[in-house]
């Protein structure tokens, strides 16, 4: 049987539909839009484009977006006396700090200053250790993008064997802890695994989490396995090309013969992400107004 191409687009425009309907309900029920602050210090071009596509989501969903674009040798001080300032601020329900900062900042301190409810990226100390916990939380977007995709295409993944590659505080670490929470029995690999085609053998479900071009082979792949390639790499300009392709971590081709299903680069996980923020906003904005969680998210 051919594999299933996993349409990130569709899932993310269904999420981002339920977003909409429930910021409309919100609105009525609390006399206010809910609103997402978004944090860009300095002028990496790749977090612009990010911060961009996310004010412009905030808004088509029917929310009120606060972007503040601080220049890059902003002091470590100015920028957690804005974050501060932004937990108080009642009309602002989620704050995110887009990474990564600029070195002479102290990231972790920075988002250790977050308030845990407007943490919409999932990072704070306190909603790390929630998950950990299994207690109720706001989850990094992409890992619970990644999850909700799985729960969606199969319902119970109980005792799949699940592994994830790359153990990041954004990515890796979140993912393998949704798919322990979801009854996987789950496998954490990294750049020190030893022999990373064996441990891919036994995977039902695979996440690529890494950030290098086609490291995972199509063979290393169980035959039937699920891949979710969350991996976003821009290859260098083929002559007669502008900019390079974006590609994913995993052999995408060589994959396709050996695999149930697989997301696509683009159009599969990295196209969830925003929808997912939006998603994170949105629960946020009735837990701080008091109001029961929006019905389907
Ligand atoms: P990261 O912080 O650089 O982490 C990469 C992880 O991959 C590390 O844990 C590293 O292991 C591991 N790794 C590196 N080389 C490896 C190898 N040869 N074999 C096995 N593991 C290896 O990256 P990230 O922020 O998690 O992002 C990972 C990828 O996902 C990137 O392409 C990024 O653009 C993408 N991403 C996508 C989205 C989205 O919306 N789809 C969101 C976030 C990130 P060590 O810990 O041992 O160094």
């Amino acid at each position: 049987m051919p594999a299933q191409l996993i349409d990130g687009k569709a899932f993310a425009a269904r999420l981002r539909e339920q977003v909409g309907e429930a910021a409309r309900a919100f609105e009525e029920k609390a006399g206010r839009k809910a609103g997402l602050a978004v944090v860009l210090v300095g002028e990496d071009p790749a977090s612009q484009v990010y911060v961009r596509s996310k004010g412009k989501a905030t808004l088509a969903a029917g929310m009120a977006s606060f972007e503040y674009r601080l220049p890059a040798d902003t002091p470590q001080d100015e920028l957690v006396a804005l974050v501060r300032a932004l937990n108080e601020d009642e009309t602002v329900d989620g704050i995110l700090v887009q990474l990564p900062l600029p070195r002479h900042l102290d990231e972790k301190a920075v988002i250790a200053q977050i308030a845990p409810d407007k943490d919409v990226d999932g990072i704070t100390p306190t909603n790390a250790g929630r998950l950990v916990l299994g207690m109720d939380t706001l989850v990094s977007c992409t890992p619970l993008g990644c999850v909700m995709i799985l729960k969606d295409m199969l319902g119970d993944l109980s005792g799949m064997d699940a592994v994830v590659v790359g153990r990041s505080i954004l990515f890796g670490k979140p993912m393998a802890q949704l798919l322990l929470a979801e009854n996987c029995t789950v496998t954490m690999a990294h750049s020190r695994t030893r022999d990373l085609p064996e441990v891919l053998r036994r995977a039902d479900i695979v996440v690529a989490a890494v950030g290098v071009p086609f490291l995972i082979k199509g063979d290393w792949l169980k035959p039937g396995a699920i891949v979710l390639d969350g991996g976003i790499n821009r290859l260098d300009a083929e002559p007669g090309e502008e900019r390079g392709r974006i590609v994913g971590d995993v052999a995408f081709d060589e994959a396709l013969p050996h695999v149930r299903a697989i997301t696509p680069v683009p159009g599969g996980v990295g196209a969830t992400t925003i929808a997912v923020l939006l998603r994170n906003a949105m629960v946020a904005a009735h837990r701080n107004a008091g109001l029961p969680a929006p019905e389907g998210l």
